[in-house]
């Protein structure tokens, strides 16, 4: 018989990929960050403090998305689960959460420092920035809070003194946008060296918006 923790195997493996991928990319290191999808009412995520590469898919913790008690037996989810919850919730377009301490994300938002319009690819985090949310310690609700906030017209937003969050329809489009945001913030830094970076106008880049629905860019924010 199937236990509560074999149930969606291929989501749970599928999330242990990204979760290995995230190293493989350089973009976390350790047991830093965490992954979750929505599996129907539920979320799944990453459980607290383990090393990817030891990870197997009945250690993901399976959470009620509507805040009944998870089933017993499960690992104690990560700490981070407050604001990938709140998310899911809040953004019933987005179906996976990926958050990482990529280097250059974290340098910006060790000096919180927003990403501008210095690239047009801004535009695909929702508009003509990336925002900082404010610091809270990590796993707070204060957090989650304050992630809300940061994107609420946003699917990507760094976390002062700590790294980033990306969202997106599918887990491969959320690892996508944390790839993208990671290059993004290293080529920002690299202008900053030789000058000061020309930044596009709120209509340029609200024409790069409209041109990236004829280029596969279609999720919900
Ligand atoms: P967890 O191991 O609890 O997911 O914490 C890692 C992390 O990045 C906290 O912000
Ligand atoms: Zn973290």
């Amino acid at each position: 018989m199937k236990t509560p923790n074999q149930d969606c195997l291929e989501l749970r493996q599928e999330v242990i990929r990204a979760c290995l991928e995230m190293n493989a990319h350089g973009i976390n290191q350790g047991t830093s960050g965490n992954i979750s999808v929505r599996a129907g009412d539920q979320m799944l995520i990453t459980p607290s403090g383990l090393p990817y590469e030891k990870m197997a898919p009945e250690d993901l913790v399976a959470l009620p998305l509507d805040g009944s008690p998870p089933k017993n037996g499960q690992r104690k989810p990560s700490t981070e689960w407050p604001f990938h919850f709140a998310i899911l919730r809040e953004k019933t377009g987005v179906n996976a959460v990926v958050h990482a301490h990529p280097v250059y994300c974290s340098a910006l938002a060790m000096n919180r420092q927003a990403i501008p319009a210095c690239h047009y690819m801004v535009a695909a985090f929702g508009g003509c920035d990336v925002p900082v949310a404010d610091y809270a310690l990590f796993g707070s609700q204060k957090l989650s809070d304050n992630i809300i906030r940061a994107l609420r017209d946003r699917s990507a937003c760094l976390m002062a003194n700590h790294g980033a969050v990306a969202t997106g329809d599918s887990l491969s489009r959320a690892m996508w946008r944390m790839l993208e945001l990671e290059t993004l913030a290293k080529s920002y830094m690299a202008s900053l060296t030789i000058g000061e970076p020309h930044i596009l106008s709120d209509s340029e880049i609200e024409d790069v918006k409209a041109a990236f629905k004829d280029y596969g860019l279609k999720d919900s924010r």
